[in-house]
């Protein structure tokens, strides 16, 4: 049987080239490149053959991820979102669902996931955005914040109440009353595409709806898990880039008369970055068996993955720029990029706090 991922790494090498920082200071990752990547089903490479994917396993997808994200973090978020709109397609839409959606998905179209809104940022609970049915249509009313990859997306699956629980819907930016506004600046992963969406009375048809009537924060975890995966990964791949630049960089730069590996307290910086790599590798190889096998331990293992490789990778890049010294002091240097782009991965899918609390829920739990 083919490996869904041959050839993947090359055509990210060809597309993205030495382009990376190019897009971080535009703000933009040019259309060809994401419709490229999409229409091979590389941005969402875990949807099941059925319904027109790769079949990707996560250790798979997450090893391609890292690659992706070690290349370029704006276009490793992209990937991110288009996964998660395709995994919660997958776990909370039905059969009729999954054939209309996941092959488009698959196939070029492409996808982002709005939970947040102003008031509603660590805490979803408190959001307001509200999915109502009105005879064989729904109607969506509410606003979304810092949605990554919206300014490119066809469609955005929104997060929202309905009726005494939640749902997703499916809605397409074609659809009237919904207005895409890009967050202007962001101080990193520059040119993922963050946009805040307004809905104003969009309606739609009811089979758009997915999962309807679940408890918000159950369906809120099971969308949240692949963004979870993915951006523990994209760290991963954070790593990979910072190593490789300190280490050659401490390999060729000459002070007091030796390279600067040679120096002990730089030798202990490319120490703990590998370390920091090592850790963030092996707590994702572990999550993503729990996700190829079905373990019930999936969901916790993914929360842990995540916590601890943003913080490796938010670590590991302050320490790269470190031992780069002045030479990372450039805008658009991967190292200076990487330390933008990963102290943002603390903050996403459940913030380092937030985590700690799910792992620290879970550690109480295991000792009653
Ligand atoms: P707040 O919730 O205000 O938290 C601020 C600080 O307080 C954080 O450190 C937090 O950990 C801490 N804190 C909050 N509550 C507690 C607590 N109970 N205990 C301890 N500490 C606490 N949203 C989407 O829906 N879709 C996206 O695609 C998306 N992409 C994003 C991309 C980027 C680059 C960014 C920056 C944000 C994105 N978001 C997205 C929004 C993101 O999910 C939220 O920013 C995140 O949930 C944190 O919410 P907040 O920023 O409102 O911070």
């Amino acid at each position: 049987m083919p490996e869904p991922l041959a050839g993947a790494r090359e055509l990210v090498d060809d597309l993205v080239g030495d382009r990376a920082a190019e897009w971080d200071r535009s703000g933009e990752i040019p259309d060809e490149v994401l419709r490229t990547l999409a229409a091979r089903g590389l941005l969402c490479a875990g949807v099941p053959t059925d319904f027109g994917g790769l079949g990707a396993t996560s250790a798979a997808n997450g090893e391609f991820t890292a690659y992706v994200g070690s290349r370029c973090s704006s276009l490793r978020s992209v990937m991110t979102s288009q996964g998660m709109a395709a995994w919660a397609i997958q776990r909370l839409g039905g059969p009729r669902q999954h054939a209309m959606y996941l092959p488009e998905l698959a196939g070029g179209r492409l996808a982002a996931v709005a939970f947040s809104e102003a008031e509603a940022g660590s805490d979803l609970s408190a959001m307001t955005t509200t999915i109502e049915p009105d005879g064989d249509a729904v109607v969506v009313r509410g606003r979304k914040v810092w949605t990554t990859a919206a300014h490119y997306a066809d469609v955005i699956v929104v997060v929202g109440r309905y009726g005494s629980g939640a749902a997703a819907v499916v809605v397409p930016l074609s659809a009237p009353g919904v207005t895409v506004r890009r967050v202007p600046l962001p101080s990193g992963c520059r040119a993922a595409g963050h946009a805040d969406v307004r809905l104003d009375e969009v309606r739609l048809p009811a089979d758009a709806v997915l999962g309807g009537g679940q408890p918000l924060m159950l369906l809120v975890t099971t969308a949240l898990a692949y963004g979870r995966i993915s951006v523990a990964w994209g760290c991963v791949g954070i790593l990979r880039a910072c190593l490789d630049a300190a280490r050659r960089h401490a390999r060729d730069r000459r002070q007091f008369g030796e390279p600067l590996a040679r120096h002990q307290l730089v030798g202990r910086h490319l120490a703990n970055l590998l370390t920091a790599e090592q850790i963030a590798t092996r707590v994702c190889e572990h999550a993503s068996r729990g996700w190829d096998s079905g373990s019930p331990d999936m969901v916790i293992a993914t929360v842990l993955a995540k916590q601890v490789s943003a913080a490796q990778a938010a670590q590991g890049a302050a320490t790269a720029v470190q031992v780069l010294g002045s030479a990372a002091a450039h805008e658009g240097h991967v190292v200076e990029r990487a330390f933008r782009d990963a102290k943002l991965m603390e903050l996403i899918e459940g913030s380092t706090e937030i985590c700690q609390l799910i792992l620290a829920d879970h550690a109480v739990s295991m000792a009653a």
